[in-house]
């Protein structure tokens, strides 16, 4: 019997299945010469490159902010990236920055909903994580004016249009305080079909008394106070 057929022998004795690791060759050249290999491996899209170190190291890169690879994949748009992550490491926590930011605030304000999707399905990010001022990824997605992403948070995640932070700001107060009109207008309109009292979420005060029109008026957006008094806000309350 030579050696290969007495190792087979043992596998089926033993019923051991021999064990797949593809892509386990090492990094590119490019990976190889980052600060952090896993990291660009993640935020380039190099499957095989993360492959191989996900499954030599684990999930343990981090940069200088806390970011790990799930951030970057996420920020990045990286869905494919975060398929090998889950695939690898599953299950997946929500891990958190040093802002206590998870990868679903980074899918969120970076407006890849897709990568969003992919976390809030198959990873413990939620809708709800919140990072280190109460935010969560319908703060971040309203104040960089990602619409899409605020329509699918809202109508499928679960998200509440009203949610306040640390400083009692909603989605509203920072979409109209970043100058994202569409963003305040479909938050708007959601609001206008689906509760009562919605003229009351639109005057929302923070913790400092301040409404989303007196945001935009201080940071002189002018289409948005326009449209805040003529559509929204008939009586200005000061
Ligand atoms: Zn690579």
């Amino acid at each position: 019997m030579d050696l290969d057929s007495f190792d087979k022998l043992l596998v089926d004795e033993l019923d051991i299945k021999p064990v797949k690791f593809p892509h386990t060759s090492g990094y590119c050249s490019s990976c190889k010469k980052a600060k952090h290999p896993q990291l660009e491996a993640a935020g380039s899209g190099h499957e095989s490159c993360l492959h191989y170190s996900l499954q030599t190291e684990g999930l343990v890169s981090k940069d200088s902010f806390g970011a790990t690879a799930l951030h970057i994949a996420a920020r990045k748009g990286m869905t494919q990236s975060l398929q090998c992550i889950v695939d690898v490491c599953s299950p997946v926590e929500a891990f958190r920055a040093h802002n206590k930011a998870s990868p679903a605030h980074d899918a969120a304000g970076t407006g890849n909903l897709e990568s969003l999707i992919f976390l809030i399905e198959n990873t413990a990010c939620t809708a709800h994580d919140r990072d280190k001022n109460q935010a969560t990824p319908l703060h971040w997605a309203a104040q960089l004016g990602h619409t899409e992403v605020v329509d699918w948070l809202i109508s499928d995640a679960g998200a509440q249009p009203d949610v306040k932070n640390t400083a009692g700001l909603t989605p509203i107060h920072l979409a109209a305080s970043k100058n994202k009109l569409d963003t305040l207008k479909w938050l708007s309109n959601h609001l206008k079909n689906h509760y009562v009292n919605s003229q009351t979420y639109i005057d929302a005060r923070a913790l400092n008394g301040e409404t989303p029109l007196y945001f935009a008026a201080q940071e002189g957006h002018l289409q948005i106070v326009t449209w805040l008094v003529e559509k929204v806000c008939p009586v200005i309350d000061v």
